[in-house]
């Protein structure tokens, strides 16, 4: 058993905070009462806020391949086919999802380091004049690779070429850190969930809805029970669910939303911001590779770093936890092995980065690496230089 705090520094779950876990720790009530409706209304208000949109959000008690499913049942048609693209693992496991419902998806091939290009998006669009593709679903951060997309460009791709097809975002790990604007960038379907940026335990899965999406629920084919949106947003109006919901995660999700909007997002988005740029200037220093290689897409929530030839990602992870209590994120299918990801997301400021900092690159040290001591130091440098609240151009 080790000391202290455990350093929970992967990207998702991230740590809850005290504030956070202190509202939760509550009685559970009868989820048809007056009490529960209000709970319900505020969480339902408040997760519009955090979406940027006036439309309807759905709270289903899922993890967030829950809501993916969701997405996917409520708008499509077995048959029908999709633009996807090869951000990365998470990237590749929706795309699967969507194939096992029968959708068929055009995968855009792409190399894991770095985001979606709008561009090439704009090109497969403008080729299909006959609008055969229904959808463009996009991951808006890669967690397995450090890597966003540009949501507002690839929006802006859609518009210039005229393309119908609806936007499915999803913003597991992005939502409520990094800028996410669904009704300015006119998103169909924003997926996310409870466990990055809402600071929260696993265990709430949510779905932004406009009104095209919510059109095409009305008559696309495919069956579905649980996940189908009407059925929960007829009872949410008067901020009830249709089954028991997750009553003392909601009041989680309420105190949480709470404190981003006290931070106020635009500063909870530069904040993100910031401590992975200190981050980089640390991996930089050490001598090691950032997976993504687009400097427009570096990832605000996590940052995958690449071993040197030779090391093995997982042996150093072990390490880092034996000695020093923290969990690093591990690297995921095609990267397994290779990378390791440090989590700067939710609970995160610039002594508990700079703490976690100092395990990998004791870390380092311990497990042999061959590294440039004083990564901690540049990542330091970086925070000192820059006062709070500025936006480092990425
Ligand atoms: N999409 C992304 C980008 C993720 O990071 C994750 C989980 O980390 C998922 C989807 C799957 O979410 P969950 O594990 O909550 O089902």
């Amino acid at each position: 058993m080790q000391q202290g705090r455990h350093f929970l520094q992967i990207p998702g779950p991230s740590p809850v905070p005290d504030r956070v876990l202190r509202a939760m720790d509550m009685p559970v009530i009868d989820h048809r009462s007056a009490q529960f409706a209000e709970l319900g209304r505020a969480v339902l208000d408040g997760s519009q806020k955090i979406f940027q949109t006036s439309g309807p959000v759905v709270i289903f008690p899922s993890s967030g391949t829950g809501a993916w499913e969701a997405a996917i049942v409520n708008t499509l048609s077995p048959g029908d086919k999709v633009l996807m693209v090869e951000t990365g693992h998470f990237a590749t496991l929706w795309r699967q999802m969507a194939g096992r419902w029968g959708i068929e998806v055009d995968f855009l091939p792409g190399d894991w380091r770095r985001g979606a290009d709008p561009a090439v998006i704009e090109e497969r669009l403008a080729r299909d004049t006959s609008h055969a593709l229904k959808a463009v679903m996009v991951v808006h951060n890669e967690t397995s690779t450090g890597a966003t997309s540009r949501i507002g460009e690839i929006r802006a791709a859609m518009d210039r070429v005229g393309h119908p097809a609806l936007l499915m975002v999803d913003t597991i790990s992005s939502l409520g850190s990094v800028e996410y604007r669904h009704d300015e960038w006119k998103v169909d379907v924003s997926v996310s969930c409870s466990q990055k940026g809402f600071m929260l335990p696993p265990g709430l899965g949510f779905n932004a809805i406009s009104d095209k999406a919510r059109a095409a629920a009305k008559t696309n084919k495919m069956p579905r029970s649980y996940w189908d949106w009407e059925e929960m947003l007829k009872p949410n109006v008067n901020g009830f669910f249709p089954y028991t919901p997750a009553t003392n995660l909601l009041y989680g999700l309420r105190e949480a939303i709470a404190m981003l909007l006290e931070e106020g997002l635009d500063k909870v988005f530069a904040r993100h911001q910031r401590l992975a740029a200190a981050t980089r200037a640390a991996v930089n220093h050490w001598g090691l590779e950032v997976l993504c290689q687009e400097p427009k897409d570096f990832s605000p929530v996590l940052t995958a770093v690449l071993m040197p030839p030779g090391h093995d990602a997982d042996q150093f992870r072990k390490v880092v936890l034996d000695n020093f209590n923290m969990s690093l994120g591990s690297g995921l299918s095609k990267v397994a092995g290779k990378v390791f990801r440090i989590g700067h997301l939710g609970e995160c400021n610039e002594l508990t980065l700079l703490a976690a900092l100092t395990g990998v690159e004791m870390g380092l040290s311990v497990a042999g690496i061959p590294y440039r001591a004083g990564g901690v130091d540049a990542a330091m440098k970086y925070l000192e230089q820059r006062p709070q609240g500025n936006s480092p151009a990425h």
